[in-house]
């Protein structure tokens, strides 16, 4: 496989900057291995401060430029890069289950997903639209300008190496900003292939940056420096705190994605096969590992037993291995940390009553791989269901009233995503509007798309990415007063 990305130039090793592939200055390396078996797969430059500087300088350069092209310039460039993504599709999603270790469909429906961003963003490149305001005064005009916000650090993480680039670096390049990204020292590699796209398809030396390593040295660069006018995190709710906090020295616009706890609901009058599928899907894809995934599952009374009955087959009948694998539907974990986290997770509840239905431990295929798993009898003041798992268990929680799903569900920091299953009209409004989170699934499991803004609220997030929302956090707002008789 490396070798028919090195054929195809998808596998770039250095850190780009001003449009050069670059070494650490000081030559230092980190390897990039595969969570299925251990196996290093690159070295990559392990850089710092003084990397990060000179990629910001780049990028500085280049907003002249890139930022007064006309928006249709900018657009038929996206475009290409997009074109070029999709030519390449089946190579990215093979680099993505290399590296990132999820079952290469999902890698597939990761650079297709990430590719739509792209492509969304170079048509709204054509939208940015100011305002003409009525004027309060006989002499004066009011314009709204909108303009783009200047260069933007980008900071995101190992779950989606592909599509949590192209989501923020598509509006930001198309507000006309330049943008210095810092990928997962974990997946840099997607990161730098999409960037060597980015270079074929017209996108100039400097508007596009890339630096891997020493992440809070990398981070503060970004964060002290005057010159990055915006900083764009998915990642960790803890680090997306520090990273707001260091931003308010230099008052940077920021957007963070940060950690979810998503409740998923199923009432007494769901459609079982409905509610089946649409838990499976939130909770199990990419083993877990999405800030959107089901982090507690609540069932009412009624449906309980019927419903743990067949969620215990299906999960089951989830085919754990390497992502490569054919008909394979959960990979290994990020790494044994990880993997470390959910066990200790998994033995607190028990150790308070809970009871594993199904898995409960480490998969026989070794390395960061973990069964399938089911916990019944969860109380939502239990570790499990108050930290993120990000990984393949799914806690129940038994209830009896919408009041108290209602309760459970809201009884947490996080407020990301929520899912919910019945058949009444009535109730899903209510609970929906009831919920504090940012994005609803009703009687639907994973939904996220281009066109729909994605984000959090309370502790999960601010800002919003994807459609006509996202463009706004690459944007400000300039009040023009035009005074004349
Ligand atoms: P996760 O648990 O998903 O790995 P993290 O928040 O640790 O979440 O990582 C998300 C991204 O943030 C990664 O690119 C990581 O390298 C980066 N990161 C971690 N710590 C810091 C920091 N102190 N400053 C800047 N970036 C950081």
């Amino acid at each position: 496989i490396v070798a028919r990305l090195k054929s195809c130039g998808l596998f770039p090793t250095k850190g780009l900057v001003g449009g050069k592939w670059i070494d650490a200055y000081d030559g230092n390396t980190i390897e990039v291995t595969n969570p299925a078996n251990g196996e290093v797969i690159a070295s990559v430059p392990f850089m710092g401060e003084r990397e990060t500087q000179d990629a910001i300088s780049s990028a500085y350069d280049a907003l002249s430029h890139w930022s007064k092209l006309t928006a249709n310039d900018r657009s038929s460039r996206l475009r290409k890069w997009y074109n070029l993504v999709m030519k390449h599709k089946e190579e990215l999603a093979q680099l993505i289950t290399l590296e990132q270790g999820k079952p290469l469909k999902e890698a597939t429906a990761e650079v297709v997903y990430g590719a739509s961003y792209i492509e969304f963003f170079a048509e709204e490149a054509k939208r940015v639209n100011g305002d003409i305001l009525p004027s309060p005064s006989p002499n004066r005009r009011l314009f709204v300008l909108k303009q783009p916000v200047g260069v933007v650090g980008a900071i995101t993480p190992w779950n989606f190496p592909f599509a949590m680039i192209t989501r923020k670096v598509g509006p930001a390049l198309a507000c006309g900003c330049t943008v210095v990204i810092k990928p997962s020292e974990l997946t840099p590699l997607s990161a730098l292939a999409v960037a060597e796209l980015a270079l074929q398809s017209g996108i100039p030396p400097g508007v596009l940056n890339v630096v891997m390593g020493d992440a809070p040295n990398i981070g503060n660069a970004l964060l002290e420096s005057p010159q990055v006018r915006k900083l764009t995190f998915t990642g960790s709710t803890a680090v997306g705190k520090k990273l707001m906090a260091a931003a308010a020295q230099t008052v940077k616009k920021v957007s963070l994605e940060l950690g979810g706890n998503a409740p998923c609901i199923i009432f007494d009058d769901a459609d079982l096969e409905v509610a089946l599928k649409g838990s499976m899907a939130t909770k199990f894809l990419y083993t877990g590992q999405a800030c959107i995934c089901t982090n507690r599952l609540l069932v009412q009374e009624g449906i309980y037993e019927k419903f743990i009955n067949a969620f215990t087959n299906a999960v089951q009948n989830l085919k754990v291995g390497n992502g490569f694998t054919e008909g394979v539907a959960q990979g290994p974990l990020i790494n044994e940390a990880a993997v470390q986290k959910v066990e200790s997770l998994v033995q607190d509840a028990v150790s308070k009553g809970a009871k594993v239905v199904v898995g409960g431990k480490r998969h026989d295929l070794g390395f960061t791989f973990y069964e399938p798993t089911i916990i019944s009898d969860v109380k939502n003041d239990m570790l499990i269901a108050r930290q993120e798992i990000f990984g393949p268990v799914a806690p129940v929680i038994k209830f009896k009233t919408e009041e108290e799903a209602i309760q459970i569900a809201n009884d947490t920091d996080s407020g990301l995503a929520a899912y919910l299953f019945t058949n009444s009209i009535q109730c899903s409004w209510r609970v929906t509007e009831a919920l504090e989170y940012g994005i609803v699934g009703v009687n639907d499991g994973m939904f996220s798309s281009e066109v729909a803004p994605f984000g959090g609220f309370k502790q999960s997030g601010l800002g919003r990415e994807g459609s006509k929302y996202g463009l706004d956090e690459y944007l400000e707002v300039n009040q023009v007063c035009l005074y004349g008789k």
